[in-house]
């Protein structure tokens, strides 16, 4: 695997991967890499000749409040996972590289980035679509791969993608779980083990919307009002949303009449986390999703 961090010798390495006509797939991440990261990793292989995964911890998605400094950083061990995965390229760009002195431009997709956690969390999709459209930019990926966990932010980056006719695809893979449930996050490092264990909380509320739905419910409110009791009856948790939403522009539904996305955002302690499932209207939950 080679590690880049020039923006200059990343596109020459995609210039000449272009020259013998192999296609390049292309994992944008933060690091801090675990199981989450490397079944996107995974599938990128599997699709793609040559295999580029960026770590990059994005200023710009973080606001002056949250944990930018803090955020989990292990060069090292992050790049001893991908050499496992047989990676190509690592490319991991210093701040300064990325936003030179004098850096001034911004790419935002309207409306939906304004949404569930767009609301707590203002200017943090801006940042990540700039950031992603740079990446992309300097990559030049013909496949892309994305996670469900962030299910607002693959909807964004896809809507970006055909909005400016970006000659890529986007591919969002299932979220990989802890056996307990719980989502695996990078985040989830900053929990104590009594705040991991109250970290539940999150997958239970979504097994019982699932329930609910399954038992024949399909009024929003009354599965969002369970979800939050249950929530709240968890000392150490603060929710932040729990919202059903469409799949198309993540406007609240009254009635599930169509496939809905259940999000949710709850802090446990100081730690913000995020968690979904699709209940379709017909057949199971997509994508294999259990809770
Ligand atoms: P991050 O490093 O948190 O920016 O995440 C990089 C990519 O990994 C994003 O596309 C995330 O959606 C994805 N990801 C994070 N956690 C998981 C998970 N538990 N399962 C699947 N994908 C994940």
């Amino acid at each position: 695997m080679r590690t880049l961090t020039r923006i200059a010798e990343m596109k020459a390495v995609v210039k000449e991967l272009k020259a013998q006509s192999k296609s390049v797939g292309f994992v944008p991440t933060m690091g801090f890499l675990h199981e989450g990261h490397l079944s996107l990793v995974r599938e990128c292989r599997k699709s793609a000749d040559a295999t580029v995964v960026s770590i990059f911890v994005n200023p710009l998605q973080f606001s002056p409040k949250e944990d930018f400094e803090d955020y989990p950083r292990d060069l090292d061990r992050d790049r001893r996972l991908l050499e496992g995965e047989g990676v190509d390229f690592l490319f991991h760009p210093e701040s300064e590289e990325m936003y030179p002195e004098g850096y001034r431009t911004a790419v935002e997709v309207g409306g939906l980035q304004d949404k569930l956690c767009g609301r707590s969390r203002p200017g943090h999709f801006k940042g990540v679509t700039t950031v992603v459209l740079k990446l992309f930019n300097i990559v030049q990926p013909d496949m892309a791969f994305f996670g469900q966990k962030d299910a607002q932010q693959a909807l964004i980056l896809k809507k970006m993608v055909r909005d400016l006719n970006l000659d890529m695809e986007i591919r969002v893979l299932p979220i990989i779980r802890d056996q307990d449930g719980l989502a695996l996050s990078s985040r989830n490092t900053y929990l104590n083990p009594e705040e991991r264990q109250a970290a539940l909380v999150l997958t239970r509320s979504l097994a019982q919307a699932k329930l609910m739905f399954e038992a024949g419910e399909r009024t929003a409110g009354s599965i969002v009002t369970a979800m939050k009791n249950l929530i709240s009856r968890e000392p150490l948790a603060r929710i932040d949303y729990v919202e059903i939403v469409d799949l198309d522009e993540l406007n609240p539904v009254e009635m599930i009449d169509r496939d809905v996305l259940v999000a949710l955002a709850v802090y446990i302690g100081k730690t913000r986390l995020i968690d979904n499932i699709i209940m379709e209207v017909k057949g199971e939950a997509k994508r294999g999703e259990q809770v």
